[in-house]
């Protein structure tokens, strides 16, 4: 909340008053304003982000009798601040001069400069690329709802990525699960949203957990209608029938994106690819709760070495990196698709030699996609250009290495599957861009922006070298002038010098500027500490003829640059391209890498109902286990189908491995789905349609939601959605209630699992009276964790294994844990009367039979017994003396 009304500002400088102006129509932002060589923020603006960048707050002037609170950041490295202040939630609007200020003062002396914001920086509009995560899309993202139809569409600005996705909602739906499963999958790190939608009361609940920016847009710019035309111009097309029959929600969805970039670039609309349709069947449905509990891309607590997209990610570029993180969030449900996938990674399983060599050609390859993106926004520069340059020129090399890769290297290897073909065809024939850039551009030393020139190699242009010559020679005729003037004068120390205030000036002691003075041909400019200034007419020629060619140097530099982009913006739809199959050779690499390390199988997917694992690991805990030297994880098989039974009721002590068995069959199946090879011996799994977990208990208290409720809430949505195709781990249902009430409401889950969803089921209870189903429910099998119990102990041997666990072992875990030994006797004791109570002993009786505070008094009496009580016990105080009384309390002290 802004502390300053600027509306009551009114007696103003000029100046303020153009800032406040500009300031008025972008409260929302951060207004970094143009002063020479500084952006200067103002007022709250300046209290806000002096505290977020840790800078210090001056004050420029007074307003109303107040000062004017100030701090700036140099324009030169502005990227760092910008950064940071996105990070913190901040959105920016850059303000710059945008007339030159000698047109200004044409206008008199006290007029401003005129200014104007060039652009909005917000979190999903940015396209630099110290500001952006290398391995991270950055989705900016938008929803729209019409009728009953939800229509999503996100666009990472710096890629060209662009995408759409519609869900028709039915009754049984809840829209803000939905919602919040789209937003866990793609991660947006912006969210546009009309007014209106957000503040019904269900998507609300959503979005006010939503961590990263939101905009609130008005809802008439969500018109689908206008949205249309606005993609139609900006593809350049009279419908949007050849990109994909889009539902309206999607058109609006998209429409806003493009208009959201337009405002925010000022105009300036980046390079897009067309909008892709994401079809709701193409992917594995998972569902936020799911993402969360399996840790795809981060981990529950936040910290992201724990996630699966960490463990598994061995790709070495960024785009790679991007498209692993895709993966892993959309598994495919497309059999032909996946095994595709799968044949890239199997190629390169065999064969060591080629993916180092690839992975080291990769290592140097920049990102080309963001590269085009900025270059499209004029936010690029020649170091750009030489970087797409030196990686496209990598691609004749890159092919050849995957052609010859056998020994003899002459020989083109038959056996590359079409897959990899088709990638080395997507890599493209760059040749002729690749030759014009290495033709034009300098070899080093390139600036970042082309306003700084210098950056075309010489003999690239005769045009330039006729410039740049008549520069080098204007300089060779100041040198001239200076010797003519030493002997002209016979200072030897006379010198033609330059700076950027007064220009090229001759430069004397002070003890010799008598001896100008007095020649008519030298006019005095200025006396600086020890020396004074002159210049001559011939000087002030030279002069002109070096500044006239110092700007046309750089005109034509520019004019060259223009070609330039002309040229890679006209292949940048084959740049991108190539890119995205650069992208997918990392991760076939990578992929093929890690089952090489980690030894594992490819998985056999197919249109059965069976999930066949044999001796399945979880990955992120084998590999935290070899880490840390934590001894072997144990492999263990699932053998599940339709009709030898798709229900397995898991039951074991705690600690023992249930959860990990059950997350690491479904992360087998995302990792089978999304194209990997899986941590196991051997997989078959019928294709998945939706994968469920609910795995552990958490409240949601921002949404009023208990522990209990939260567990019900996700159950209800795993019963509501889960066909025959699905695959479900459920941990502990009904935990969080009395006994019988959650054995109860347990009991029933299993059984309409069983009836109703009939999907592939792991079911983990501590309820052993569920195993009395077993024999009733024909698809529903008995496993359990084996443990071995010695000398009092219970050991966990993490094997699954057929059959009931007899006890949960609790109480030994509670006791591994720590809690008191006297509390743990006692809760022996509590569970050997319970245990009786089938003997007929009511709960009345077994209380009564266990006297309340026991462990108390027990505990007391633990304590008591000390050798020092022990021997205070001894002492009658009557018998002492007040000397051995001293000295007895003194060896007690010892005893202590
Ligand atoms: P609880 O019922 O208390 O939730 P649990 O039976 O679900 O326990 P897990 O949390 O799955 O047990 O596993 C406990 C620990 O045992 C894990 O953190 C892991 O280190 C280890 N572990 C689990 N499975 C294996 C395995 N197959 N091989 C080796 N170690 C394992």
């Amino acid at each position: 909340m802004d502390n300053i009304d600027l509306e009551k500002l009114t007696t103003l400088t000029p100046m303020m008053a153009q800032y406040v102006k500009i300031k008025k129509e972008h409260k929302d932002y951060l207004l970094f304003y143009r002063m020479g060589d500084f952006y200067e923020l103002f007022l709250d603006d300046a209290i806000k982000a002096s505290q977020a960048l840790d800078i210090t707050l001056t004050k420029r002037g007074k307003v109303e009798g107040m000062d004017i609170p100030m701090c700036g950041v140099p324009f030169h490295a502005y990227e760092s601040y910008l950064a940071k202040l996105i990070r913190q939630g901040y959105k920016v609007a850059i303000c710059e001069q945008t007339e030159d200020p000698k047109e200004a003062k044409k206008r008199g002396a006290k007029s401003v400069v005129r200014r104007e914001v060039i652009r909005l920086v917000t979190a999903g509009t940015l396209t630099e690329e110290p500001l952006l995560e290398a391995k991270r899309n950055n989705f900016l993202m938008s929803v729209s709802k019409i009728g009953r139809t939800l229509g999503v569409a996100w666009l990472d600005i710096s890629t060209g990525e662009f995408f759409t996705q519609e869900t028709t909602l039915t009754d049984d739906d809840e829209e803000e699960n939905i919602l919040s499963s789209i937003i866990m999958r793609l991660l947006p790190v912006e969210l546009i949203i009309a007014d209106g939608y957000l503040h019904t009361p269900e998507i609300f609940s959503v979005i006010k957990n939503y961590k990263e920016q939101l905009s609130v847009w008005p809802d008439e710019r969500f018109n689908s209608e206008n949205a249309c035309k606005h993609l139609q111009d900006v593809y350049k097309v009279n419908n949007l029938d050849a990109f994909g029959n889009f539902s309206r929600a999607e058109i609006s969805a998209a429409g806003v994106l493009i208009d959201y970039v337009e405002t925010s670039q000022k105009g300036k609309i980046p390079h897009l690819l067309h909008p892709q349709k994401i079809i709701d069947e193409q992917i594995v449905e998972i569902d936020a709760a799911t993402r969360r509990s399996l840790e795809l891309i981060d981990s529950i607590s936040g910290d992201k070495s724990s996630s699966l997209l960490k463990s598994i990610d061995r790709t070495v570029t960024g785009p790679g990196g991007r498209l692993l993180a895709s993966r892993i969030s959309n598994p495919l449900r497309d059999i032909t698709a996946i095994n595709k996938r799968l044949d890239m990674v199997e190629f390169f399983v065999s064969k060591a030699e080629l993916r180092d060599e690839i992975r080291t050609l990769l290592k140097s390859s920049v990102d080309i996609g963001r590269a085009v993106s900025r270059l499209s926004v004029a936010r690029g520069g020649p170091r750009d250009m030489a970087n797409i340059k030196n990686t496209l020129g990598m691609i004749p090399h890159l092919r050849s290495l995957i052609h010859f890769n056998s020994n003899d290297k002459t020989k083109v290897v038959s056996e590359i599957p079409a897959v990899l073909q088709q990638v080395l065809s997507d890599l493209g024939e760059h040749s002729p861009l690749v030759a014009k850039l290495g033709d034009a551009l300098s070899e080093n030393d390139l600036p970042l922006l082309s306003r700084d020139g210098g950056f075309i190699r010489a003999g690239y242009s005769a045009q330039l070298d006729e410039i740049r010559n008549l520069k080098d020679n204007s300089h060779r005729a100041v040198v001239e002038l200076q010797t003519k003037y030493i002997s002209q004068t016979g200072i030897a120390n006379l010198k033609i010098k330059f700076n950027n205030v007064i220009g090229y000036f001759i430069e004397v002691p002070a003890k010799f500027a008598h001896m100008l003075m007095s020649d008519t041909s030298f006019i005095f400019r200025q006396s600086v500490l020890s020396a004074s200034r002159f210049t001559t007419v011939e000087l002030t020629e030279l002069e002109d003829k070096i500044r006239g060619a110092d700007d046309k140097a750089l005109a034509m530099e520019l004019q060259l640059y223009d070609e330039l982009l002309s040229s890679i913006k006209a292949s940048s739809d084959d740049i991108i391209k190539c890119g995205n199959a650069m992208a997918e050779l990392d991760v076939a690499v990578a992929l093929a890498d890690l089952a090489v390390e980690y030894n594992y199988c490819r998985p056999v997917v197919d249109n059965s109902l069976c999930f066949e694992i044999k001796d399945g690991r979880h990955p992120v805990v084998e590999q935290s286990l070899r880490k840390e030297n934590s001894g072997p994880f144990v492999g263990n098989d699932c053998h599940m189908d339709d009709k030898s039974g798709n229900l397995w009721l898991l039951t074991g002590p705690n600690m023992a491995g249930k959860s990990t068995y059950l997350r690491q069959n479904a992360i087998i199946a995302i990792m089978a789905q999304m194209g990997s090879y899986v941590p196991c011996q051997s997989a078959r799994i019928g294709i998945i349609n939706k994968i469920f977990s609910r795995v552990g208990a958490s409240d949601d208290l921002a949404k009023g939601r208990s522990t209990f409720m939260v567990e019900m809430v996700e159950t209800a949505g795993i019963l509501n959605r889960a066909d025959e195709r699905s695959f479900v781990i459920l941990d502990e249902i009904g935990r969080g209630t009395a006994t019988f009430d959650g054995l109860s409401i347990a009991w029933a889950v299993v059984e309409y699992l069983h009836e109703i969803n009939r999907c592939r089921t792991l079911f983990a209870t501590h309820y052993h009276e569920l195993t009395s189903l077993n024999g009733k429910l024909s698809r529903l099998s008995l496993h359990c964790m084996k443990i071995k119990e010695f000398n009092d102990e219970v050991i966990f041997l993490h094997e699954v294994m057929n059959g009931a666990a007899d006890r949960s072992y609790g109480i030994h875990v509670a006791k591994l844990a720590g809690l008191p030994k006297t509390l743990i006797k006692r809760a022996d004791q509590v569970l050997h009367n319970l245990e009786n109570q089938n003997k007929g002993l009511s709960p009345k009786d077994i209380a009564n039979d266990l006297p309340l505070f026991a462990c108390i008094r027990e505990r007391v009496e633990e304590k008591v017994s000390s050798p020092a009580l022990d021997e205070l016990n001894q002492i009658n105080p009557d018998d002492l003396s007040p000397r051995e009384a001293l000295e007895k309390l003194y060896e007690l002290k010892k005893l202590l």
